[in-house]
């Protein structure tokens, strides 16, 4: 009996094996038969549905407009008040008013630095860290000196048609600001006098004080619209200017994302693009140490 029942056992578990073979078999057939004739009528349809899904996942451009290219143009700087210093973006494009005009403007030299222009002015609330800065260069053997600082609208006009006679309009379009456009006109800017120390300085610890350089090497012209510059800076104040640091990126940059224009607001005046020069930007270490007034 014991023998039986095994048999019985084993021979009822073969059965079940063919069994299942042949309801899969016959899966298989209707599968193939039917199968494929509606996979090849909705494989069309439904394939490509993951793919555009996909695509369309990774744009973080949707609500960030691009950097616009820069651009020779006369558009109104959207953060154009005086109140606004920290986040009006100037570049070939955007301008200010002739009739912007701080009124809070002191002498640079009240901030303890010497200045080759006796009459260069910064507003008020520069001077502080300005005398921090440079009591800390001064403490690391470094002498920094002001070339030139505010610029007024009218003064920024016989600057750029000085620099239009010398060096023709390409060369005049990257390296000097036509009036308007001009950091300088927001009384925050600086054309520091400095040597290759200085320089050095500058860029490794300006920011701790509130100042960034607005025409860095690498990125200028290209992120700039202005050719590189190793003397001037902009004063944001210590947090911003720690922000901006931080980010990597040039003010142009930074003040695009982090000050954007208003929705509808006009950006591109012009197609025409900032003309290439011919002959190559001043390079790193070959400017002139105590910088210029052709500026930007
Ligand atoms: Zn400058």
């Amino acid at each position: 009996m014991a023998w039986q029942g095994h048999r019985g056992y084993t021979r009822q578990r073969d059965m079940r094996l063919p069994t299942a073979f042949l309801v899969f078999s016959i899966g298989v057939l209707i599968w193939v038969l039917v199968g494929p004739r509606s996979l090849a009528v909705q494989a069309p349809v439904n394939t490509p549905t993951p793919i555009a899904a996909a695509s369309m996942t990774p744009q973080p451009s949707v609500t960030e407009p691009p950097l616009p290219a820069c651009g020779i143009g006369d558009i109104a700087a959207w953060h154009g008040k005086t109140a606004d210093w920290q986040t009006t973006l100037l570049d070939t494009t955007f301008e200010l008013s002739s009739s912007y005009a701080p009124t809070d403007l002191v002498p640079v030299t009240q901030a303890g630095i010497r200045s080759n222009d006796e009459k260069a002015e910064v507003r008020a609330f520069v001077i502080d860290d300005l005398r921090q800065l440079t009591q800390a260069a001064a403490g690391d053997g470094v002498t920094l000196g002001v070339n030139s600082a505010y610029r007024s609208y009218a003064e920024q006009a016989v600057t750029y048609d000085q620099a239009l006679g010398t060096s023709g309009p390409v060369m005049a379009a990257l390296a000097v600001a036509k009036p308007g456009h001009s950091e300088h006109q927001l009384g925050t800017a600086i054309d520091f006098a400095v040597n290759d120390a200085g320089d050095a300085w500058l860029q490794a610890n300006s920011w701790k004080y509130g100042f960034i350089g607005s025409f860095p090497p690498d990125t200028s012209p290209a992120f700039t619209c202005y050719k590189y510059e190793r003397w001037h800076y902009r004063y944001f104040g210590r947090d911003t200017a720690a922000a901006i640091h931080d980010s990597g990126e040039t003010t142009r940059e930074w003040l695009w994302v982090n000050a954007p224009p208003p929705p509808g607001y006009p950006i591109a005046p012009t197609p025409a693009p900032v003309p290439t020069p011919s002959v190559a930007p001043t390079a790193p270490g070959t400017a002139a140490p105590g910088g210029t007034a052709a500026s930007p």
